[in-house]
C-alpha cells in the first residue's frame, strides 16, 4: 500500500494511442478527427474534502491516510496535478429520449490519467464538475453538493450491492457558488459547488463509437473499437498482439450485450431506476454510470420514474429498463455496422441480450423468493401473480422481498391467514384492505406450497434459504429520502449522515441491528418533496 499520492503510477493509454484533438485551447467546439481533447481543471477557491472511500483508495494501491493528507484535496478538486496525469474530456455524441443529439462529450468531467496498480490494473480517474471543456456547450462544467453527495454515495452503494458500476473516490466541496435553476422554473438559485472523483476501469460509452459513426470517421472508429477490445476486453483475444477481426468485432458485441444484460438485471432485482438511459450514458463494459436523477423504488410501481424531465413519456421508468437498454444496444450496433456490413450476425448478438437477461431475471427471482431453480413455466405463473400482488397496493419492495425470508417451512402447514399476512404488513405504505389482504395471503400461499415442494425436491436447509434470500433481496438501500437527509445536512456544513450512510451501505445485505431505523418506508413527508420522489436533471 502507498501513503503518498506521489508514488501513483501512471501509464495513460488512451492518450498515448488515440489521436488528440490538436487544438488545446479552452472553448466550446465541435471536434471531429479526434478522441479526446486535453483539457485541464479549472482551480477552485477553498477545497475541503467531504467524504472519501478507502475501498476505491485501495483499488489505486493507496492506504486509507491519503485522504488526509494535504495534497489529496487539491489534487481531486483539480487544484494541482500529480507528475504523469494527462488530464484530456472525451468526445461523444448520444441518443437522448430516443433523438440523435450530436455532440455532447465530457462537457463537466476530466479524466486525469489511468492508474496502473500492483495487480497490473488499469484505473483511469475522473473529476466530474472541475469546469468547462470544449465539451461544455452552453453550460458551465461545474456540479453542484447535492448532486456529487448523489453520485458518491450511490456508486458505492450500488458496488456494495454487488451491481457493476463507476466507482467514487472522493467528494470535495469547491468553496465557490453554481448557479442552478433546480426546478426549471426560471428561479436560479447559488448554491454549493463540488467535485466528485469517479474511478472506472473506463469511461467509454455507447455515445463515443455513435459521434464517431455519425461522422463517417470509420477509420478513427475501427481504431477505437480495437483500442476498447484490447484494453477494456483482452480476454477476447488469444494474445494481447492477436489480429482483430471481424469475428472479434462480433464477439465483443455479444459481450457488450451480455455485460448490459446482467447490469439491467441487478438495476431490478434491487429496485433502481437510472433516470436517464441515453446511449451517452450507457457504459461500454456494462456499468453504472453517471448518477443522475436516478432513484430507487419505494412502493413497487414499474411505471415510476424519478426524472421530472421524464414525466410525461415516462421512456426511462422502471419496468422499462430492459426494452430501453436493448434499444440502446442497437444503436450501438448501427455505430459499428460499417466495422461488420451484414446485419444479421449484428442482430444474432442482440438476441443473446434477451437470453443473458431472461437467465439473470430467473435466477435472481428464484434466489429473491429463495427457491434453488426457477421453473418454467410454473414459477413463470407465480412470478406474475407476485408482480400484481405487488402493485395490488402501495407495497414497498425492499421490505416485502426482505421479509419473505422470515417464513420457516416446516411450519407453513400451520400458518393461519394472520400469520402469513403478518410477515409483509409492515410493507403496505397505507392499512391494506380486506382485498389487500386476500389477494397477498392467496399468493403466499401458493408460495408456501412451491417452497415446500422444493425444500423435499432439493433437500435445502432453512437456514441456507434464508442466507441465500438474504443475499440476493437487500435490508438496506439508498432511499431516495435518505440520500436526502444526507445532503440537507451537508449543506449546512455537516457530513455525517454521508459518513453514517457510506457506512451502513457498505453491507447492504446484513442486519445491522444498531440501523434498524434505515429500515423504514419512505415517511410521508417524503412522498412529494423534491430530491425524494421527483428529480430534475439539474444537477
Ligand atoms: P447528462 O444528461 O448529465 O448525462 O449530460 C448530458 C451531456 O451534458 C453530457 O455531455 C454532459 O457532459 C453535459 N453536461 C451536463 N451538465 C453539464 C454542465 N454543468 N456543464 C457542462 N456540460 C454538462
Ligand atoms: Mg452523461
Amino acid at each position: 500500500m502507498k501513503s503518498s499520492l506521489r508514488e501513483l503510477l501512471f501509464d495513460n493509454r488512451l492518450v498515448r494511442e488515440l489521436p488528440a484533438d490538436p487544438i488545446t485551447e479552452n472553448y466550446r467546439r465541435q471536434v471531429s478527427g479526434a478522441i479526446y481533447s486535453l483539457v485541464n481543471p479549472t482551480p477552485v477557491k477553498n477545497p475541503q474534502l467531504v467524504a472519501g472511500a478507502i475501498e476505491v483508495a485501495a483499488l489505486l494501491d493507496l492506504d486509507a491516510s491519503i485522504f488526509q493528507q494535504a495534497d489529496f484535496v487539491k489534487v481531486f478538486s483539480g487544484n494541482q496535478l500529480l507528475a504523469g496525469m494527462q488530464p484530456h474530456a472525451c468526445c461523444y455524441g448520444g441518443h437522448q429520449f430516443g433523438n440523435w443529439a450530436g455532440q455532447l462529450g465530457d462537457g463537466r468531467a476530466i479524466n486525469l490519467g489511468e492508474v496502473l496498480n500492483s495487480k497490473g490494473e488499469h484505473w483511469t480517474l475522473q473529476l466530474k464538475g472541475a469546469g468547462p471543456t470544449p465539451y461544455s456547450r452552453t453550460a458551465d462544467g461545474l456540479a453542484v453538493l447535492r448532486s456529487s453527495v448523489r453520485e458518491f454515495l450511490c456508486s458505492e452503494a450500488m458496488f456494495h450491492l454487488g451491481v457493476p458500476t463507476t466507482r467514487a473516490l472522493s467528494l470535495i466541496t469547491t468553496g465557490e457558488q453554481v448557479r442552478r435553476d433546480m426546478f426549471y422554473d426560471g428561479n436560479p438559485a447559488w448554491e454549493p459547488g463540488a467535485v466528485v472523483c469517479r474511478v472506472a476501469p473506463s469511461f467509454t460509452r455507447f455515445g463515443n463509437f455513435e459521434i464517431l459513426s455519425a461522422r463517417g470517421e470509420i477509420e478513427l472508429l475501427k481504431r477505437f473499437v480495437d483500442f476498447t477490445i484490447r484494453n477494456d476486453f483482452p480476454q477476447l483475444l488469444a494474445a494481447p498482439d492477436s489480429p482483430i477481426t471481424t469475428d472479434t468485432y462480433l464477439c465483443w458485441f455479444s459481450e457488450v450485450c451480455i455485460r448490459t444484460a446482467q447490469m439491467i438485471a441487478h438495476w431490478m432485482r434491487v429496485g433502481f431506476v437510472h433516470g436517464v438511459m441515453n446511449t451517452d450514458n450507457m457504459s461500454i463494459l456494462g456499468l453504472t454510470i453517471d448518477y443522475g436523477p436516478y432513484g430507487w423504488l419505494e412502493g413497487y410501481d414499474p411505471s415510476w420514474t424519478p426524472n421530472t424531465t421524464d414525466a410525461q413519456g415516462r421512456r426511462y421508468r422502471y419496468g422499462n429498463q430492459p426494452q430501453i437498454a436493448l434499444w440502446n444496444l442497437t444503436q450501438l450496433a448501427n455505430a459499428i455496422y460499417p466495422l461488420i456490413n451484414s446485419v444479421e450476425p449484428l442482430q444474432a448478438a442482440l438476441s443473446n441480450y434477451r437470453i443473458e437477461y431472461e437467465k439473470c431475471v430467473q435466477r435472481d427471482i428464484a434466489n429473491k423468493l429463495g427457491l434453488v431453480a426457477f421453473d418454467s413455466p410454473r414459477d413463470e405463473a407465480l412470478t406474475e401473480e407476485l408482480f400484481a400482488l405487488l402493485q395490488s397496493a402501495e407495497i414497498d419492495m425492499t421490505i416485502f422481498y426482505r421479509e419473505l425470508a422470515g417464513y420457516s417451512v416446516n411450519d407453513i402447514d400451520q400458518y393461519s391467514d394472520l400469520d402469513w399476512f403478518a410477515n409483509i404488513a409492515p410493507a403496505y405504505y397505507e392499512q391494506p384492505t380486506e382485498e389487500n389482504r386476500v389477494v397477498a395471503v392467496s399468493w403466499l400461499r401458493r408460495y408456501g406450497q412451491r417452497l415446500q415442494q422444493d425444500l423435499v425436491m432439493h433437500n435445502r436447509s432453512d437456514v441456507e434459504r434464508r442466507e441465500i434470500m438474504n443475499r440476493t433481496n437487500p435490508k438496506y438501500v439508498l432511499r431516495n429520502y435518505l440520500a436526502q437527509q444526507a445532503i440537507d445536512k451537508a449543506t449546512q456544513g455537516d457530513n455525517s449522515e454521508i459518513d453514517c450512510l457510506l457506512h451502513l451501505l457498505r453491507n447492504p445485505y446484513d442486519e445491522q441491528p444498531n440501523f434498524t431505523r434505515y429500515y423504514a418506508k419512505r415517511p410521508d413527508w417524503a412522498r412529494h418533496k423534491a430530491g425524494c420522489s421527483m428529480l430534475s436533471c439539474s444537477s
